[in-house]
């Protein structure tokens, strides 16, 4: 059962990270690449997405992959690099967690931790998260019912951590036109269920470009708090994800359209 879940007054939980408010009137925008390549490539990425109202910068240096053969990541190097790059842009930082062995080391280089699907129910990785006092982003398995989603936000906070963000990324169906069914039912359930933010990833969704600004206009048109949007300097070369990634130029033109739907609905973008 769930004991810290339920919104208290109704009220939101808003997460304040610096200068960001998660959970506020605001739609808050997270993009970056699929994997950390290089400084460069943080850095580059970085600049352009900040000017495009991005907040937070996503890039993991440790990447669960379905083969073993192949990128896992640049691991330590690959968190140094975000720590070296946000001098330059400035924006906060995101990078996923995989091992509970890592929380601290990955804690110590970025400003957000993410759980990825694969890992949403490592009951261990959540409670090592839940001491780690940093925010967490907990993307829903591919195959996890909403209650379940919700009982693993909860294990992070019950181990001692409110500051968890829900990001519903697609769900495992019959459906093969896309790469998962982004499943924007979930983002109005966990809604009446829970008080915290809830964000949408449409990019592991959708599997391919074409389909994400449409994909964004619904998750806002649905109340999600934020988007995560893979974009990438030079999306053909991306070492992980390519197929679905946006230009930079895309993710920007993208964030201009999604701006007046935003303020239609009494919500902010800051671009
Ligand atoms: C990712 O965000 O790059 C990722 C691996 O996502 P997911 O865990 O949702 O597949
Ligand atoms: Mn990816």
């Amino acid at each position: 059962m769930s004991k810290l879940l339920t919104a208290p007054n109704g009220k939101k939980t808003v997460i304040e990270i610096g200068p960001v408010r998660i959970g506020g009137e605001e739609i808050v925008l997270i993009a970056g690449p699929c994997a950390v390549e290089s400084e460069e490539q943080l850095v580059k990425s970085g600049l352009h997405l900040k000017k495009a109202g991005v907040a937070i910068l996503r890039a993991s240096a440790h990447k669960p992959r379905t083969s073993p053969y192949s990128f896992q990541g640049h691991g330590l190097e690959g968190l140094k690099m975000h720590q070296a790059a946000q001098k330059k842009h400035g924006l906060l930082t995101t990078s996923e967690v995989m091992d509970p062995r890592l929380v601290a080391e990955v804690a110590e280089h970025v400003d957000i931790l993410w759980i990825g699907a694969r890992n949403m129910q490592n009951f261990d990785l959540l409670k090592e998260v839940g001491r780690c006092g940093k925010p967490i982003i907990l993307k829903r398995g591919a195959s996890a019912t909403v209650e379940e989603w919700i009982m693993s936000a909860e294990y992070i906070m019950a181990h001692g951590n409110p500051n968890v963000i829900l990001c519903e990324r697609g769900i495992r169906t019959f459906e093969t036109s896309t790469r998962y069914t982004l499943d924007l039912s979930a983002v109005a359930v966990a809604r009446m269920k829970t008080h915290l933010p809830i964000i949408v990833d449409p990019s592991h969704a959708a599997g391919r470009p074409e389909l994400i600004a449409a994909l964004c206009k619904a998750a806002i048109a649905v109340g999600a708090d934020g988007l995560i949007v893979e974009a990438h300097p030079n999306p053909k070369e991306s070492i992980c994800d390519a197929a679905q990634a946006l230009s930079l130029e895309e993710f920007e033109q993208m964030a201009k359209e999604l701006k007046p739907l935003a303020e239609s609905i009494g919500r902010k973008l800051c671009l």
